[in-house]
């Protein structure tokens, strides 16, 4: 008799190649982790992050931004304040010829919120909400998109958005691997940076680790 497998969940997509939508993560993928950045003047770009989004709008490739900032649930930032360091990911990434197409942001949190922001919300990662309207806004199916992110929550959204998946090690990503890997198994692709996934997902390298 067989034994049933450790656990449900589907494995995770092959790297489409090309994508026609990559997803990313920001803190830790495109800019370097503060822990909770509240002040634009904080926000750095990781080496090589906006060359490696502008291969990607090149390539004609569709960049959305899927972050968790709970930040503003938590009454730390207001909207206003995000829209702000947005402007500034917009403005640094524009000095390397690259920009993002669509910026979505899940503010709540399940313990730490305050007033409607206190609940598990679908769209925050690990969950897929973001993923999927990401999808349907550009109308791309889940067998052509690539989310890329330094979390393994982030590849956990992956797989339950029915989407590829790529861990960087930057930013968290070290530190979350081994996490990850029991997640996703020993497949989950894996590389330095947000540079050798663009890599990868172009199929100008074959360096996933
Ligand atoms: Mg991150």
């Amino acid at each position: 008799m067989t034994e049933p497998a450790p656990s449900a969940a589907p494995p995770l997509r092959p790297v489409p190649v090309p994508p026609e939508l990559v997803l990313l993560d920001r803190d830790g993928t495109i800019i370097t982790e503060t822990g909770y950045l509240l002040d634009p003047a904080h926000l750095v770009l990781i080496p090589g992050a906006g060359e490696a989004v502008a291969r990607l709008n090149r390539a004609g490739v569709k960049v959305a931004l899927v972050t968790n900032q709970s930040a503003v649930g938590r009454g730390w930032l207001d909207e206003a304040g995000l829209a702000r360091i947005h402007d500034e990911l917009g403005a640094q990434l524009a000095r390397d010829g690259a920009h993002i197409d669509l910026i979505l942001v899940a503010f709540e949190h399940p313990t730490e919120g305050e007033g409607i922001y206190r609940r598990d919300s679908p769209r925050r990662k690990p969950n897929p909400g973001m993923l999927l309207e990401a999808m349907v806004h550009f109308a791309t199916p889940a067998e052509r998109t690539c989310m890329v992110g330094d979390g393994a929550r982030d590849v956990v959204a992956a797989r339950r958005a029915g989407c590829a998946g790529i861990l960087v090690k930057t930013g968290k990503g070290h530190a979350e691997l081994a996490e990850a890997r029991a997640e996703l198994g020993p497949a989950l692709p894996v590389t330095e940076d947000l540079g050798a996934a663009v890599d990868l997902l172009l199929g100008e390298s074959a360096q996933a680790k």
